[in-house]
């Protein structure tokens, strides 16, 4: 007889025990790779000490002599809406805006951009290889809109942004934009009650830039959530003598080809190393590797690399099929969502039917609506952290697999897999990266969790052996989105001022976030933005914003349509901020599953895990969360707020 025949409990089953040295091996890689820097092990370049580095973040696109001969923006201007930020999310402000009829003056919005022109992501990443990992088909925003049928189903970077500029010209919103220009703070003034924001407008090389105070009604963040690359504190970086350049600005007089031209013939004959293995280094490897002499690819954690299938867009099934209803593109972006938060039903038509939809264990980061709240207590927290594993098991099981079965090179198909749960870091998709490692000219250099120890004018060190290189590709990522505690201002790396001249920062530093549904916060009026927390986010980007955007512009439609011409002064009440907080903070527990990972821009650098043990912190930490229960429910719970009209917990005034 057994054990369990016996009632002693049952033996482990073999997938209990495979969860159990996984469980352990998670634990080991991730120790390898705490530091107690965590955030500071990186500097944002266009604030780095070094001139090299600070240079490295301007604008390589921008056509400076045809924007200054633009109409200038006036210093003291006045707009109803101000948009911060000019890519996906800013036009989708000005779209949405100019739909509901709040914005029909031809002064009426400003979307203000340190970028050159529109596109935000796209227009500053034009690195070889670039293109959208959510298929286009859900991620181009405004598509129906539009009409516009992408070329494949994942559209590369030039598609990207001819579609951002496709949706400025279709709006008419070429002559309503600030380019090169950084906000750098914007303060409410009680009396006029209008903020002032304060934009410094750069006019090219050489030029001196333009210090302007402009004043807006509304200002709406749209500011990304990946817009300021970052560069580690390797001593000696900046000593480098080679080209070096981040991924965000790529270099193409370096490599030779452009953004449309992908034979980068200049690099012939050279060593080229790229540090970092992030889903950007998945997409330039394999470029790289088709053109460099010899690469070295710098890694300290791999990626988890899943199947992709690009393939062309078939004209009829983009008619018959995708694009063949109204309403199609929604319905798309949430059926998108359903699997990837453990939601899809038994039987339900898979639209997408990619790697993404293969992964329900992201739940664990972005929500689901099953499952139940988890209760914060360490059984119950302990039994939701075994399922997600249990659910995540057969994906990154066939991760590692596969990376085996195509890495000819066993030690190095060895270095090349994934020890942490799918959900630490974005997952990525290709069919060339795992395979450029079987080119005899590709060299992993694999630093064990360790990153590289330091740089010579010559090359990179790493465990005390130098790789001499003639050129240098920073593929080493983006500020963390919660730095600051998720504080809107600090991750667009402003300070914004309230009412009474109280610092946002300060609000969320103090006391933690505070928003209603992560959009707006009390003492700051006519103040909105998609948040990092007390909101929620799918893997597709751009359904985040699209539904956090269409929800905004809908309360600025009920407040105005309320107040008349006058125009309003809208803001959320501190009891309904912090009932939305409450139940922020009693679905938090949901998303214990980091507790697990391994550092990255998702926990902070690992900071996120830090238990303080001091319940003030641990409170604040929790208020930072999102809504546990993923995007959709998220869209139903603000259709039914909005529908009832009364806009609950929000205060609407007229203007004087
Ligand atoms: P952004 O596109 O980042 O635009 C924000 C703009 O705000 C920037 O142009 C920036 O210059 C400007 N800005 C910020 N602060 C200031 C300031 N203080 N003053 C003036 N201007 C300021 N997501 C997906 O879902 N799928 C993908 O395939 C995908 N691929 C990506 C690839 C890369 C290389 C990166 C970096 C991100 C990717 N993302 C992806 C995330 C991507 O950022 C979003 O999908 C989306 O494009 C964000 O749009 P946004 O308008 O909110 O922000
Ligand atoms: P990441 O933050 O994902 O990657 C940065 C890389 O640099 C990591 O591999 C990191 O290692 C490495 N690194 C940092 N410091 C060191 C060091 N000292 N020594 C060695 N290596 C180091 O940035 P990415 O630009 O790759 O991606 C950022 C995000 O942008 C993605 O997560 C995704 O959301 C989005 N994106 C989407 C794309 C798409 O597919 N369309 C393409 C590109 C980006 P470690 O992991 O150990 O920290």
């Amino acid at each position: 007889p057994t054990e369990a025949a016996n009632g002693a409990g049952t033996a482990p089953s073999a997938e209990d025990v495979k969860l159990l040295e996984l469980s352990h091996k998670y634990t080991t890689e991730a120790a390898k790779r705490f530091r107690s820097d965590g955030l500071s092990q990186f500097v944002r370049l266009k604030e780095a000490g070094s001139g090299r580095f600070r240079a490295l973040a301007e604008d390589p696109w921008a056509d400076h002599a045809a924007l200054n001969a633009k109409e200038a923006v006036k210093d003291g201007a006045k707009h109803k809406f101000l948009i911060l930020g000019a890519g996906y999310g800013g036009l989708l402000y000005a779209v949405r805006l100019l739909e509901a009829g709040l914005a029909s003056g031809p002064h009426d919005i400003l979307l203000v951009d340190a970028a050159g022109g529109f596109g935000g992501t796209w227009w500053w990443n034009r690195y070889p290889g670039l293109h959208c990992d959510v298929e286009s088909y859900s991620y181009m925003p405004l598509l129906e809109e539009t009409g516009y049928m992408p070329k494949s189903k994942y559209a590369p970077g030039p598609e990207l942004l001819e579609h951002a500029q496709r949706v400025a010209s279709q709006w008419n919103l070429q002559d309503k934009a600030l380019f090169r220009s950084n906000v750098k703070s914007t303060t409410w003034d009680d009396g006029a009650q209008l903020w002032n924001v304060e934009v410094s407008e750069g006019r090219g090389p050489g030029e001196p830039s333009r210090e302007l105070n402009l004043q807006a009604q509304y200002v709406l963040i749209a500011s990304g959530v990946l817009s300021n690359p970052q560069v580690p504190k390797i001593p000696g970086l900046e000593t480098f003598a080679g080209p070096l350049f981040h991924t965000a600005r790529w270099d193409y007089n370096a490599t030779g080809g452009g953004p449309d031209d992908a034979a980068l013939t200049a690099l012939e004959g050279k060593r080229v190393g790229i540090l970092g293995t992030g889903a950007t280094a998945i997409q330039v490897v394999p470029k790289l590797a088709k053109y460099a002499k010899e690469l070295y690819v710098f890694q300290r954690t791999p990626s988890a690399v899943s199947w992709r299938g690009q393939r062309p867009t078939d004209p009829d099934e983009w008619r018959s099929k995708i694009a063949n209803k109204k309403g199609w593109q929604r319905e798309r972006m949430l059926n998108l969502d359903s699997y990837v938060t453990d939601a899809a039903e038994e039987g339900q038509e898979n639209l997408v039917a990619d790697g993404w939809t293969e992964l329900p264990a992201f739940s664990a980061v972005i929500g689901s609506p099953r499952h139940g709240d988890v209760e914060p207590t360490p059984e119950k927290i302990a039994q939701h952290v075994a399922r997600l594993h249990k659910i995540d098991l057969p994906h990154s099981e066939q991760v590692r697999a596969r990376t085996e079965s195509i890495v000819k090179d066993r030690e190095t198909a060895e270095k090349l897999k994934a020890w942490y749960p799918t959900w630490c870091k974005r997952p990525t998709f290709s069919d060339e990266y795992l395979q450029a490692f079987n080119q005899p000219n590709v060299h992993l250099v694999d630093t064990d969790g360790k990153g590289v120890d330091s740089a010579t004018s010559a090359g990179l060190v790493v465990a005390g052996k130098e790789y001499p290189l003639d050129m240098l590709v920073l593929s080493t990522g983006y500020v963390t989105p919660s730095i600051g505690g998720g504080s809107p201002a600090a991750r667009t790396g402003i300070s914004i001022y309230g009412r009474g001249g109280k610092s946002l920062d300060d609000k969320w530093q103090n006391h933690g976030a505070a928003t209603l549904h992560g959009m707006c916060t009390n003492g700051f009026p006519n103040l909105f933005f998609t948040a990092v927390s007390q909101s929620s986010h799918a893997a597709n980007n751009v359904f985040t914003l699209d539904v956090g955007i269409e929800h905004i512009a809908n309360i600025i439609a009920q407040a105005e349509a309320r107040t008349g011409p006058s125009g309003a002064v809208v803001e959320v009440s501190s009891e309904a901020e912090e009932a939305w907080s409450l139940q922020i903070m009693q679905g938090a527990a949901w998303f214990a599953g980091v507790v697990s990972c391994t550092p990255g821009y998702i926990t902070s650098e690992g900071e996120a895990m830090r238990q303080s043990g001091d319940p003030i912190e641990m409170a604040k930490q929790a208020r930072g969360a999102n809504f546990r229960r993923g995007l959709a429910a998220f869209l139903k719970l603000l259709q039914e707020y909005r529908a009832d009209g009364s806009l609950r917990g929000i205060e609407v005034s007229s203007r004087a």
